[in-house]
Formats: structure tokens, sequence, C-alpha cells
């Protein structure tokens, strides 16, 4: 018998706009359910198309006022800095709220998820200083000025697996340019987004410029992709809302879209790997993190057939590391899914892998069911087909499927045989092949004999249906940005008198 208590705190549900607290103008709530335990844990303000249009009116005319906008690139860099220490300030509060509200191990929300959105918020702050506009190599009869100017008002609605950083990635950059943000986060994990905003007053944002309207996707997320002000709409979650998003953008007022999807990672382990060592434990380590509740999970490790019996039996060792136990602990590595339908889709899955005939070689239960929480041991399926669903559908949850191959060719096939397009890992010895096979692999990132580089330097987004444009980098910045040319004309010579 399990039972995991949970600290009695009592975490602010309600929306932030115009920099105050105020709950949904309709007064509905909803329940958020630690998933550590399924105790009730704060209403939500349940907003709908009235609490986003408030939102968008604020922020539309904060930024008409230019009370942000109209500050100087060290102006807002300054704000911005100060945003990210008082999140580094507050990380013990931060991640134990991220923690609580969908289930990861707190060592990691403080460690990771606090520090990655602390750093991202004051990388953009430094960068923005930095960045100069530019000026074409026109004839001399005249000068073309190329300018980057802020969008307007930016809506940015997020999924819940990172919720703070996946924040971060989208109101960091649209921040730093000068743009105002009406920012959704995910109903089954909004109470940092709502932390973060008030922190951001506190830095000295003005009141408007940030605003955080939670609730549901087609109540709250639907009318801010649609709205007739929002001139941006940056998303991040599953490909399903995500092409919808392009379709109410379009529909509206033509607004720029964004789309951060899903994925269905391949990791490519051939038999000549310099570390069978490394590559087995990051194939484990980087997919069980974070509950296998990660974008870019490598989720089907592909491996030449004269390794893979070795490697497997390496594979189900590495997953000792991951049993699930109480987020709360510093020395959890794994915890719970983010609320029951998370649960009951993974272990669906799961089902679905045995029945089509994949063989289980560890794992495919439930776990801690006694806590009330939603738990998953670690899972392996190898003699996975093609057709099978586990080996086409992101499964979101700590699953890796196995598929082996004979030749450099069909692993590529097989790698590149998906709708996704995130990111790809490749094991080599032979530097021709790794550069030929990431040549090969249609995939926005590709890692070669190790699968954890990630730095907020690096772009981050995906090929085919996992989307369109990138975060992070300076690349990111296009996206809330207009680029404006202004010609002024120089007359060559002189005016008489
Ligand atoms: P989701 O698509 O269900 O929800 C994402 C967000 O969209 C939530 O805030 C939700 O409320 C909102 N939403 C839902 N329906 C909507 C609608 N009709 N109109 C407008 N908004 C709507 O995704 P999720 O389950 O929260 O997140 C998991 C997904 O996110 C996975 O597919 C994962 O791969 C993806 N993801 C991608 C990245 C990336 O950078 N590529 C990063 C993290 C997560």
């Amino acid at each position: 018998m399990h039972k995991f208590s949970i600290p009695d705190i009592q975490p602010d549900g309600r929306a932030l706009i115009n920099g105050k607290r105020v709950a949904a103008a309709s007064g509905a709530t909803f329940a958020s359910i630690s998933p550590i335990n399924g105790q009730h844990l704060a209403d939500i303000a349940r907003c709908d198309a009235e609490d986003i249009n408030r939102a968008v009116t604020v922020a539309s005319a904060s930024y008409a006022a230019q009370s942000w906008s109209g500050r100087s690139p060290k102006e807002r860099k300054l704000v911005l800095l100060k945003f990210a220490q008082s999140i580094r300030n507050q990380a013990e509060e931060l991640a134990l709220l991220e923690t609580l509200d969908m289930g990861k191990p707190i060592g990691y929300a403080k460690s990771s998820d606090v520090a990655a959105t602390a750093n991202c918020i004051a990388w953009y702050g430094e960068a923005i200083d930095k960045l100069y506009d530019e000026i074409a190599p026109t004839a001399k009869s005249a000068l073309a000025l190329i300018r980057r100017e802020p969008l307007g008002v930016v809506g940015a609605i997020v999924p819940w697996n990172y919720p703070m950083i996946m924040a971060a990635w989208k109101i960091a950059p649209a921040l730093a340019l000068g743009n105002s943000v009406v920012l959704k986060p995910s109903e089954k994990s909004p109470l940092t987004a709502m932390r973060l905003g008030e922190l951001a007053l506190e830095a000295g944002l003005p009141p408007g410029v940030l605003n955080v309207v939670p609730g549901y996707g087609p109540e709250a997320g639907e009318p801010l992709a649609r709205h007739m002000e929002v001139d941006c709409i940056a998303f991040t979650g599953s490909t399903a809302v995500g092409k919808r998003i392009h379709v109410m953008a379009g529909e509206s007022n033509l607004k720029r879209a964004w789309t951060e999807l899903g994925g269905k990672s391949p990791n490519i382990i051939f038999a000549d790997c310099p570390d069978t060592e490394a590559a087995a434990k990051a194939a484990i380590g980087r997919l069980m993190f974070n509950q296998g509740e990660s974008c870019n999970a490598p989720s089907r490790l592909l491996v030449e057939r004269t390794i893979a019996d070795a490697l497997k039996q390496r594979l189900v060792e590495f997953c000792a590391e991951y049993q699930p136990a109480n987020p709360l602990l510093p020395e959890t590595t794994m915890g719970a899914l983010v609320d029951s339908s998370q649960l009951q889709r993974v272990m669906g899955y799961i089902h679905s892998g045995s029945e089509q005939g994949a063989r289980l070689l560890t794992g495919g239960q439930q776990a801690l069911a006694s806590s009330g929480g939603f738990y998953v041991v670690p899972t392996i399926f190898d003699q996975v087909q093609t057709q099978h669903k586990i080996a086409r559908e992101e499964i979101f949850g700590p699953v890796l499927t196995i598929m082996e191959f004979a030749t450099e060719s069909e692993a590529v096939e097989l790698a590149n045989d998906t709708i996704y397009g995130l990111q790809a890992g490749v094991w080599t010895s032979d530097i021709n092949r790794a550069i030929r096979v990431s040549r090969a692999l249609r995939a926005g990132t590709v890692h070669v004999n190790q699968y954890d580089e990630d730095d907020l330097t690096a772009p981050f987004g995906g090929f085919k249906q996992s989307g369109i444009g990138r975060d992070k980098s300076l690349h990111a910045l296009d996206k809330y940005a207009e680029l404006k040319t202004t010609w002024i004309g120089v007359a060559l010579e002189p005016s008489s008198g």
C-alpha cells in the first residue's frame, strides 16, 4: 500500500489579465487533480472566449500604448534578466508546483525545468540588444533599411509536458522583440504559467503585456487562435490540434501560425557503434526522462541485427534505473503520467502492442495504483512491425519499440517511415556513414553518437508533420517579427544653391 501525501498548499488557479489575478468572467472553474495521488489540487478558472477577448484587448492596448514595445532593447533586456533571476529565486516553489501539477520528479523539475526556463528568458534578454538590423546592398541612389518590427499581439498555446519551458520558448523571444502576449497553458498543468506571469510583473513588465488565461482547448485555445486582433499564434502540442491551428489562422485574419508538434523519433544503432553501453544508456535515459512524455523522445530503436540480442539485454537492465516512485522524493527518476486519461492512453498502446504480435521484453503494467496516482513501469517491445500501431503513433509514455535491420539503407528507410520528423539518432564509428545517414534522415535534429546534447543556441523543431518553424536560437526571433523595408532616396549631387 503506497500513500503519497502532498503538501497542503492552495495554489491560485485564477487567470492573470492586465496585471491582476481574476476569475473567469463566467465564474466557472475546473478541478486540477494532482497525478501524484489523484488528490484535488486547485480550482482553475475555466476561461472562455470572453476572457480571451478581455486579455487580447488589454494586450493590444498595451502594444498600442508602447508601454513595452516602445522601450529600447536594452531596457527590455534588463527587465527580462530580472524576470529570469526571480524565476531562479523562486526555484523551490516553481519546482514544487510543476511536480504537483504534472507529476514529474521534483529533482528534475528544479534542475531541468526551472533552470531551463530562467535560462531561456535570460538568453533572449541578452540577445536582444546585440541584434543588428540591415542595410541592403543597393545602388547609391537609395538607402534601403531592413528592420525587424514586433508583430503586435502574440497568442501562445502550450502543452502540459514541460509547462514552464514550453511557455518560455514562446514568451521569451516574443517579449524580447517588444510584442505583447496572451498565453494559454494546458488545462492539465496551468499553475506555473500564472506564477511566471506574476514574476514577470514583479520584474517590471508592464501590466497587460503578458496575460495568462487558463482553460480548455476548444473553449479558450480556439478563440485565441481565431481572434482577429491576434497577429501570431505560436502553438506547441499534438499534430492533430496543430493542423486545426493552421485552419483557424487561415479562416480568421491569416495570422502567422507556428506549430511545434509531435514526434516518433528513430534512434539507429549500427553494429560498429563506438560505445554500445553509452548507446543503451542514452536510449533508455532519453526515452524514460519525463515519463516518456517528451516530443523528442527516441521512441523507435532500430538496431543492426548482429548486435541486437546483447543490446536488448542491456536496455532491459537499464530500465531498473527508472522505476516509478513518489515524484516528491529527490531521488526519484520516474514520476507519474499527467492524468488518468494519459494513463489509459499509454496502457491502450501497450495492449495493442501485445495484441498485434509485438513481444513484450519488459514492463507493460501500471504501478503504484494504490497511491491513487497514474504510474506505468518502463516498457520495451521487440519484434515490432512497421504496420503496428505502436510503431506508427506517438505514445507519449515510457514505451520503447525495437526493430532490427540488416543494411544501412534498410535502417534509413525504417527511420524515415513516419509522418513525423522531429529528431533522430545515429550511432556508428564510421564518419562517412554518420554523415551519409544524418543527411538522409528527414528530421529537424540528428544526434550522432549521443542523444543528450541540447542548448538554447540551436534551433528546435521538425520536418514533415512535426510542425512548422523553430523554437530556440536566434532563428526563433524571426517568428515574432515583421521585416520592414524603408527606401530612402539619395540625391547623388548636392542641390544647386
Ligand atoms: P494537445 O494538442 O492536446 O494540446 C496542446 C494545447 O492545445 C493545450 O493547451 C490544449 O488546451 C490546446 N488545445 C487543444 N485543443 C485545441 C483547440 N481545438 N484549439 C486550440 N487549442 C487547443 O497536446 P498535449 O497533449 O497538451 O501535448 C502533447 C503533444 O505536444 C505531443 O504530441 C507532443 O509531441 C507535443 N509536443 C511537441 C513539442 C515540440 O517542440 N515539437 C514539445 C512538447 C510537446
